[in-house]
């Protein structure tokens, strides 16, 4: 496998050391920019295998950027985040990051979750497409429809939504879901679990306004009724 390569956008140059160094200990290839500026540039040149992205910089918030990626396509980004009641936007319909971290964070966590985040997007999908009543699912694409219509999912989101087909019609609780999509070794919590089933049940919503494929089971989990 060859060295992954992380672009880091993170202009305080203490927080910006300590993880190049934690990255670079544990065999991870490091691309430091201060500024969004030359974060797009960087990209576009050679796109890296994550991006861990700041929120406040000098030339602009991070989360522009985070949702200029999310509409290109489907490079992971990881949002270091100083205001914890950002986090649904971050990670919801509009922005779409696939995991944040709140400052003060350990390097050893980042380290943890951007291994998660590598993981999770060069994880082969050993999956036949599914296609389920309704949903038409492209395993290798990871791309689903919903009666014909595509669904612009994030990469939880997608995983949940497989997660509840494979097993329809039966109760899967925070926890299942949190270990088949997050991987055992998370340290996300149910509220994760919650905040990307609303995104998700909102997505389906608008693709099947009159449906309400995913069932909340109050103190129990969710179950997709196909
Ligand atoms: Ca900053």
């Amino acid at each position: 496998m060859s060295t992954a390569r992380i672009l880091l956008v993170e202009d305080d140059p203490a927080i910006a050391r300590s993880i190049i160094y934690t990255l670079e200990r544990d065999g991870l290839s490091v691309t430091h920019s201060l500024l969004l500026g030359d974060a797009r540039a960087q990209i576009s040149r050679q796109p890296p295998d994550a991006v861990i992205l700041d929120v406040g910089l000098p030339d602009g918030n991070g989360l522009d950027l985070c949702r200029e990626l999310r509409a290109a396509g489907s490079l992971p980004v990881l949002v270091l985040s100083a205001q914890g009641e950002e986090i649904d936007r971050v990670l919801g319909l509009e922005l779409g990051a696939d995991d944040y971290v709140s400052k003060p964070f350990s390097p050893r966590e980042l380290l943890a979750r951007v291994r998660g985040l590598l993981r999770r997007a060069r994880m082969p999908m050993a999956m036949p497409a599914l296609a389920s009543g309704p949903f038409e699912i492209d395993a290798e694409g990871q791309r689903v429809s919903l009666h014909s219509f595509p669904l612009d999912l994030t990469r939880r989101e997608f995983g949940l939504l497989t997660e509840l087909l494979r097993h329809r019609g039966r109760i899967r609780s925070r926890d299942d879901l949190l270990g088949a999509v997050w991987g055992a070794d998370s340290d996300s919590t149910d509220r994760t679990v919650d905040t990307h089933i609303k995104t998700l049940r909102a997505k389906l919503q608008e693709a099947a306004p009159e449906h309400d494929y995913i069932v909340t089971h109050r103190g129990m989990g969710y179950s997709l009724k196909v």
